[in-house]
């Protein structure tokens, strides 16, 4: 079988990076990506250089790189960029370019980063990134990068485990920087999880067998049973974060070694119960993000068998409160997925969302509109001057020749023109669809909630319910929401939308 193709797309923004060695940082790790899932490089990178990254227009190698990509005799099947706003530092503008490759058969891939690229992921990521930008928008400021926002936004900020490593450069250069797959100790941690969950060797065989690859010249110490059991527990290897400080799961940034299958089954070959805490976090998606009212420590879960069924609770570990701060998981659910369908926008709010975070999108489609009108005019106008040469020539004010160079020249134009027509009206109806997604979304959280899976469930949670839920007689309430959907809120609760709500001010697009 043939290796799929991919090519290489880099940037730098700024001049100054251009000469330390950032672009050969790029440049290598996304060479290494490409061979670690057995791509062919079709060619040398696009490179564009010291440009502004404001927008993509201004860039181009970028152009060079579409005109490429859709060029079907290429068969290009991937795109690599060192990390995606690499691409472009605008959200939209980015996930429009996307989704324009996509239409080509043709896939974006970050080399750093581990979002998974099927549509919920894709989708929820650009849920994330207008979250963000809106977030971002009425605070008038950057998110802080305090570790717990970091982390909530999926970036590791402690040492990276065995594996993996921070990105080569300056601490200023990768901070906001998701770990990276160490080239050495990457890929045999990989085949210790593969080894695991074939379910042959032991602990202390599977030690030996990485140390008979190389591991100690990579790690400075011989692999052990008790580090064996150290990296096969940890969840951050199929992609979920986990901060013992705060008991929360989180996805991150970063490219997973394993899928969550291999993880599974290794665990439980090794530790047989392990998994089970596993599978008990799945009953508990909620875990760590409800507090107790009474003294504010974090509810732990129990289980309790009776009556011929199981019975599942998020409780409080206080034994003072135990008992009436508790709540059955059930109801925990039900009653989240209710507080999920109050944030849902009513239709005059959504209008004003749309106003506030997809002013950029509207820009852009107000831009292709602008294009087309023009292109329009353009072409009105050769047809009359092709009208004009058949007249010259009727006339006898032309030659044959000259008539027909004339109009050749003529019909040439209008052709290209209408090639670029279409492109412009591909990226303002890819604009449409990117929009959509968001809004569908939206209108659906609970129905979201209801089928990701956990590492996406709790990223959601996070990011709607930054200081968590309180459990109260036996029911659970918000504690206050992240600043996009608090607005959102105090707009359902209001009867006229178009009234501001004290201490926020939206932004209107300049
Ligand atoms: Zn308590």
């Amino acid at each position: 079988m043939e290796k799929p193709r991919a090519v290489i797309y880099l940037r730098v923004s700024d001049p100054s990076q251009v000469e330390n060695n950032s672009l050969k940082t790029q440049s290598d790790t996304c060479k290494q990506y490409i061979l670690s899932k057995g791509y062919e490089l079709a060619r040398e990178p696009f490179r564009d250089e010291g440009f502004s990254a404001k927008h993509t227009s201004t860039r181009p190698a970028l152009q060079e790189l579409f005109q490429y990509c859709t060029n079907k005799k290429n068969q290009i099947s991937y795109v690599i960029v060192y990390r995606i706003d690499r691409f472009s530092r605008n959200t939209q503008e980015g996930l429009v370019a996307e989704a324009f490759l996509s239409k080509y058969g043709v896939e974006l891939q970050s080399a750093t980063e581990g979002i998974s690229r099927d549509p919920t992921g894709t989708m929820l990521k650009t849920i994330f990134f207008s979250i963000a930008q809106w977030d971002n928008e009425m605070k008038g400021l950057r998110v802080g990068d305090n570790q717990k926002t970091m982390f909530n936004d999926g970036y590791w900020c402690w040492k990276p485990p065995i594996g993996y490593r921070r990105p080569y450069g300056m601490k200023s250069d990768r901070k906001g920087n998701a770990c990276i797959i160490d080239d050495n100790l990457g890929p045999l941690v990989k085949i210790l999880f593969e080894e695991g969950a074939k379910g042959i060797q032991t602990k202390q065989a599977l030690a030996n067998y990485i140390n008979k690859l190389g591991f100690e010249k990579y790690h400075g110490k011989k692999a052990d049973v008790n580090l064996v059991s150290k990296i096969v527990s940890k969840t951050f290897y199929y992609g979920l974060m986990y901060a013992p400080k705060w008991k929360k799961y989180q996805l991150g940034l970063h490219q997973p070694l394993i899928s969550e299958d291999i993880w599974q089954k290794t665990n439980k070959n090794l530790f047989g119960r392990k998994a089970n805490i596993m599978n008990d976090i799945k009953l508990f998606p909620l875990k760590g993000l409800i507090y107790c009212s009474t003294c504010g420590g974090r509810l732990t879960t129990s289980k309790a068998r009776g009556n011929g069924g199981s019975y599942l609770y998020y409780e409080c570990k206080s034994k003072k409160c135990a008992k009436n701060q508790r709540i059955m998981a059930r109801d925990a659910h039900k009653t989240f997925l209710d507080i999920l369908k109050t944030l849902k926008p009513k239709p005059t709010v959504l209008k004003l969302f749309e106003h506030l975070v997809f002013s950029d999108w509207d820009k852009l489609i107000e831009g292709c509109k602008k294009q087309i009108a023009m292109i329009d005019n353009r072409i009105d106008q050769l047809n009359n001057d092709l009208t004009g040469v058949t007249k010259s020539n009727d006339k006898g004010i032309l030659t044959d020749d000259e008539a027909k160079e004339r109009a050749n020249k003529i019909r040439s134009e209008v052709v290209a023109l209408k090639i670029s027509k279409s492109d412009v009206v591909i990226e303002q109806y890819d604009t449409e669809i990117v929009r959509g997604f968001t809004e569908n979304f939206l209108n659906n959280l609970d129905n979201l909630w209801n089928h990701i899976d956990l590492p996406k469930k709790q990223a959601l949670q996070n990011k709607i319910f930054p200081n968590g839920l309180i459990c109260e007689n036996h029911t659970i309430r918000t504690n206050g929401l992240s600043q996009s959907f608090q607005y959102i809120e105090e707009l359902n609760t209001q009867n006229s939308p178009l009234v501001t709500p004290r201490g926020i001010g939206p932004r209107l697009p300049g």
